[in-house]
């Protein structure tokens, strides 16, 4: 399969605020944050409480190994990776359960605890 790329879209917006000696690790890191095949297969949204109730989620994820092979990908038709991605346009996603970004490699590996929102990226948006 190949593998796509989106660069994450805030870099620009994050410098035009801070300086370079306010940069820290965890800003360096989340600027180099991509949305690609690594990420969405360790990616653990498939199995969350807060999203398998939701019919649309549903239809998203039988539809997803067609929604990869686009060009450009549409995030909005993938289920996964909303650190990256941000909210998702479902309806049906249950705030009241519990997010288990915790348990994703892509959560240790890019520091997201340190970041904003530190999880349910789903209805809060991505990681900055
Ligand atoms: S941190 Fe959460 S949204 Fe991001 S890849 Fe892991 S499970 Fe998915
Ligand atoms: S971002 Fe968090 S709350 Fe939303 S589906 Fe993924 S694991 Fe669940």
């Amino acid at each position: 399969m190949n593998i796509r790329v989106i660069v994450i879209g805030f870099q620009s917006r994050f410098f035009g605020v801070c300086d370079a000696a306010s940069v820290t690790e965890r800003n360096v890191v989340s600027m180099q944050m991509l949305l690609n095949q690594d990420i969405i297969n360790k990616c653990v949204c498939h199995k969350c409480p807060v999203q398998n109730q939701s019919e649309c989620v549903h239809t998203q994820m039988a539809e997803l190994k067609n929604s990869l092979k686009e060009t450009p990908l549409d995030p909005h038709k993938i289920p996964k990776a909303y650190c990256v991605n941000g909210k998702s346009l479902c309806k049906g996603i249950d705030h009241s359960k519990p997010c288990i970004c915790g348990s994703c490699d892509v959560y240790a590996k890019y520091h997201l605890s340190e970041g904003e929102p530190g999880g349910f990226y789903c209805f809060e948006g991505k990681s900055v």
